[in-house]
């Protein structure tokens, strides 16, 4: 199953389509989280929307459980099969200083959001670690260093 599953996504999906045992497979699935496991039946290395919208519709067709995959700094449970969509390469960072917002691709982790509101003079409401993504941050609340200040990161 799994390899039928990689090989109809291989040719719908840009990014690497990866089942255990090929190169990449254990860089795409590493975890900051090492108390944990992520070895999925296949993981895919997204670059762009078509990539997740192709991941989600393969899933769904073969009723395989999908996870997202940023950094793994929250990855608490363990995955053992299905398949694995890995953010890291949509790290696209737009910063409107006029707006005072930034937009971020999935993959975007705070160290680079901070590079960027820092050459207009901003920073975000973000976490105790440059390393921990922004999305899975916001999609938790984000109760960092600028709570008692700035609220919840996720407000
Ligand atoms: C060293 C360290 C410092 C931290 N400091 C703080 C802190 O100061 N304040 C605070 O509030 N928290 C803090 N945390 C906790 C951290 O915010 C959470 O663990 C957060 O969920 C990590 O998000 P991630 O995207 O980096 O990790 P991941 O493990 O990749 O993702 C976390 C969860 O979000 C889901 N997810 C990620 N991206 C998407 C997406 N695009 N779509 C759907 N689901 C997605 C994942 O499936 C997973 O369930 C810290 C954690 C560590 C390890």
């Amino acid at each position: 199953m799994s390899r039928t599953l990689a090989d109809t996504l291989s040719a719908q999906v840009t990014g690497p389509v990866l089942v255990p045992g090929d190169d990449g497979y254990d860089d795409e699935v590493a975890a900051f989280n090492l108390a944990t496991t992520l070895r999925p039946d296949v993981a895919v290395g997204a670059t762009s929307t078509q990539d997740v919208v192709a991941a989600v519709r393969a899933a769904r067709a073969h009723g395989v459980p999908l996870v997202v995959h940023a950094t793994g700094h929250g990855a608490e449970h363990p995955v053992t099969s299905g398949l694995l969509v890995s953010t890291r390469r949509l790290d696209a960072v737009h910063v409107d200083p006029a707006a005072r917002t930034a937009t971020v691709g999935a993959g975007v982790r705070w160290a680079a959001v901070a590079a960027a509101a820092a050459e207009h003079g901003l920073a975000p409401v973000a976490g105790s670690s440059p390393t921990v993504g922004v999305v899975g941050y916001l999609l938790g609340g984000g109760v960092g260093p600028f709570a008692r200040s700035h609220g919840f990161s996720s407000d």
